[in-house]
């Protein structure tokens, strides 16, 4: 018999009439001969709400308490979607991580699945239950509730999908699927049918919210395809599954945007071996995100300026080690920028074709934003922009690559082949 993950977020939990609406998905799966597991996401914006009381309450709240105070929405939702599930007259039982024994590291708001146990869920389901699971949270070995980051329910469920070998790990969400940008900023992005794991974890690593990008490295790793699509139709969604010929044909295949960004400044940094390794090694000691890192030397090599980004939420904690370090090293100052935002393109065909880069740049070019910083990878490129530019910025270069008009065949047409590539440029 082959199992299903359904895995619901907020949005699709939100109301008593939504908990019932993805009780009666779970039945009908099961009905269809399948084993369902459900894991379920905190009700509407249960986490935000936790956040801002716990803020209330304490400027900067321990991160043990934090995630004992937010693990609570998790567990409300488990709790009605087994009684909507039994008010419908079939049987469920939700468990906790601690319950059903999904092990963490210790790193609080932030921790790293390390062992999932398969035997009461295996019971459960074998006693014909459906079992739901609480996303987002898990165990230490010492008996400590941790969280595993904003989002990361999409992680618990395909985690478990690839722990119990399943057919498929289906995603209900509040969009038909992953699109070409974020369609409430870009009303004219387009459905990806089939996106590849490589590009949908680059995609939600630089801002593509609709997946947790560490749900994909289990996608990928355990080859479990994940079904994205939306909780109120039944409409085919999108597929994340490995990489096939005709994907590495487009270009660009997506735009992200990532706005809840903050840049560090460290200013007339001594300019001698080994000061970045201190500076970075003390950022990550203090679990201390980093996303791009810039440098200039000036002063006939004698100084640099460096910077880097970093999650607005780890601005606090990243200006107080970034200023301890200043003064230990001699560092002239610390400015920290809260109006950032970061821009991306992402395609498999960047390896390939050229031209990418200077159509991203042009079109923000016409759109008249200016760009802070540039930093690039195999298959991403990425611009700072101001934060108040940043949803024109999108549009902007979505309407650059035409990735309202691409039917997923290609976009290669604005972009010449990289010299030597074996790609064929233009498919007829
Ligand atoms: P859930 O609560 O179901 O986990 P999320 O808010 O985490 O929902 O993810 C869905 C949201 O992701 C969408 O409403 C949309 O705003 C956002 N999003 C960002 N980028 C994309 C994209 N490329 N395709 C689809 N949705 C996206
Ligand atoms: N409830 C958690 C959050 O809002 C986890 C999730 O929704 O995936 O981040
Ligand atoms: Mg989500």
């Amino acid at each position: 018999m082959s199992l299903y993950v359904q895995k619901f977020g907020g949005t699709s939990l939100a109301t008593a009439e939504r908990i019932h609406r993805a009780a009666r998905r779970a039945i009908r799966t099961k009905l269809e001969g399948h084993r369902v597991v459900l894991v379920v996401s905190a009700m509407g914006h249960t986490t935000n709400d936790l956040i801002e009381l716990a803020r209330a309450t304490c400027s900067h709240p321990p991160k043990r308490e934090l995630d004992m105070l937010l693990t609570t929405g998790e567990q409300v939702s488990i709790a009605l979607a087994a009684m909507a599930i039994h008010a419908a007259g079939h049987e469920a039982i939700s468990l906790t991580a601690a319950q059903l024994g999904l092990v963490t590291d210790s790193a609080h708001t932030r921790a790293r699945i390390q062992r999932i146990s398969r035997d009461r869920i295996d019971r459960e389901l074998a006693a014909d239950k459906i079992v739901i699971v609480a996303g987002f949270q898990g165990i230490d070995v010492g008996g400590e509730i941790t969280t595993l980051g904003r989002g990361a329910s999409d992680t618990t469920a395909t985690a478990l999908a690839a722990v119990l070998a399943a057919e498929v790990c289906e995603v209900y969400t509040d969009v038909d699927g992953v699109y070409t940008a974020d369609p409430w900023i870009v009303p004219q992005a387009r459905k990806i049918d089939r996106i590849s794991y490589d590009v949908m974890m680059e995609m939600a690593a630089v801002g593509a919210t609709v997946m947790h990008s560490r749900a994909i490295e289990f996608g990928k790793k355990f080859n479990v395809p994940i079904h994205v699509r939306n909780s109120l139709t039944d409409a085919k969604g999108t597929m994340i599954m490995a990489e096939e010929p005709g994907m590495e044909q487009i270009s660009v295949e997506g735009v992200t945007l990532k706005e809840d960004l903050a840049t560090i400044s460290l200013n007339a940094v001594p300019n001698t071996p080994g000061i970045a390794g201190r500076i970075f090694a003390e950022v990550a000691r203090n679990h201390v995100l980093v996303d791009d890192i810039v440098q200039n030397v000036y002063d006939g090599g004698k100084y640099a300026n460096l910077g880097f980004s970093t999650n607005a939420g780890d601005v606090l904690e990243a200006r107080a080690v970034c200023e301890r370090i200043a003064a230990d090293l001699g560092i002239g100052s610390v400015e920290i920028d809260e109006g950032v935002a970061k821009v991306s393109v992402i395609g498999l065909g960047m390896r390939t074709h050229a031209g990418i880069a200077s159509t991203m740049f042009d079109a923000l070019a016409r759109a008249q934003i200016n760009i802070e910083n540039i930093s690039t990878s195999e298959i991403v490129i990425s611009c700072i922009v101001r934060q108040e530019d940043a949803p024109r910025a999108l549009r902007f270069v979505h309407d650059a690559f035409e990735l309202d008009k691409t039917d997923g065949a290609d976009n290669i047409q604005a972009c010449a082949p990289k010299e030597g590539s074996e790609a064929s440029p233009t498919p007829s």
